[in-house]
This record gives structure tokens, sequence and C-alpha cells, in this order.
């Protein structure tokens, strides 16, 4: 009972000073929860699946400003992964690959495709009919001249990857269509 009265009397002390301040015209402050900053590096962590560890991690994510994005990637790359851009069919390093490896996310290294996944889709792009794990990837509703497609995204960086289509093969009839421009390519050790 007793902490419920000095409770309430902290809290009118409060009020008073806050009344007070306010009559003076004084700015507001900016409320920032004490544990915000906690809260935010907790949200920085997310869960992939690595290939190489089998399981799944607990990662950073990766963030960077444009400049910084140009210093580690080529112009195409850059255009591609943070432009959303396209390459064209035909022309990228992996539509027409075929050794044995992980193909990993060319702006944070992230898992997305295996080898063994890849099919010939005859678009002039690397095609794939799963990924290494769902939980390595972001989906988006994006609205197109052909209707709304899935955009892809890498979940760590947020890389544009490409799109994923329903008109792939079996088993999940799926079409993963990557941009190489998006990949770098982790031969499989013999
Ligand atoms: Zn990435």
């Amino acid at each position: 009972m007793r902490s419920w009265i000095g409770l309430l009397a902290a809290v009118a002390v409060l009020a008073l000073a806050l009344g007070a301040r306010a009559q003076r015209g004084a700015a507001p402050s900016k409320s920032i929860p004490a544990n915000a900053q906690e809260s935010s590096s907790k949200q920085d962590k997310i869960k992939i699946f690595s290939v190489k560890q089998g399981e799944v991690i607990m990662v950073d994510r990766v963030k960077k400003s444009d400049e910084e994005w140009k210093s580690v990637l080529t112009p195409q790359q850059f255009e591609v992964t943070r432009r959303g851009g396209t390459e064209r069919a035909f022309t990228g390093k992996y539509w027409d690959h075929h050794e044995r490896g992980i193909y990993r996310c060319i702006g944070c290294g992230t898992d997305l495709f295996a080898s063994d996944t890849k099919f010939e889709s005859g678009t002039g792009w690397p095609s794939f009919w799963k990924p290494v794990a769902p939980e390595n990837l972001l989906e988006r509703d994006e609205s197109s001249p052909f209707g709304m497609v899935k955009e892809l995204r890498c979940k760590r960086c947020e890389a544009h990857l490409g799109h994923v289509f329903d008109d792939g093969p079996k088993p999940t009839g799926l079409r993963y269509c990557i941009n190489s421009a998006s990949l770098a390519f982790d031969p499989a050790e013999q």
C-alpha cells in the first residue's frame, strides 16, 4: 500500500514538472524508449539457413549506403541488386552454367540456390525450382505490365534477385528466375 502511495506521489511530481515545462513553452522532447537501441539491434538479427553448417543460424542484417554498395559491386550488379534492374537474357554469367555448387547472394554471401535444383528454362536467366531455404528469401507482390508478379529479394541484404513464377517443373511447379548479376557461384568441394 505504501509503495502505491509513493508511486502516485512520484507521478504527481512528474505531472507537475511536465506542466511547468509546458507552461514555459519548452519544446517537447522526443520520447525515446530506453530499450529502443536494444530492440532495434535485436531486429537486426535474422535467421537464415547455412548449407555449410547444415542448419539455421543467426546473422546480422547487412545494410550499406548506395556509396558503399557501389564500392563493392560492379555497376551492373548495383543496378540489378539495389535498383531492381534486370540483365538482358542470355548475357549473364550463369544462365548456361552447369557446375556443381551453391549460388550465393552477391551482396552478402547468403546461400540462395543449389546447382541440383537448376534447370533449363529456355529464358536466358538462371532458373531454379527451389531455393536453398525459404527463410533466406523475401517475396513481395509487384505489379508489372503482365499483372501481379512475385519479386524475390535476399533476406539478409535485401538485394533484388529476380522473380518467382508458378510455371516451373515438378516437384514444386515453381520457377525462380534469377539475375546472374545477383549471384556468386561457389563450386562444391570434390
Ligand atoms: Zn544478400
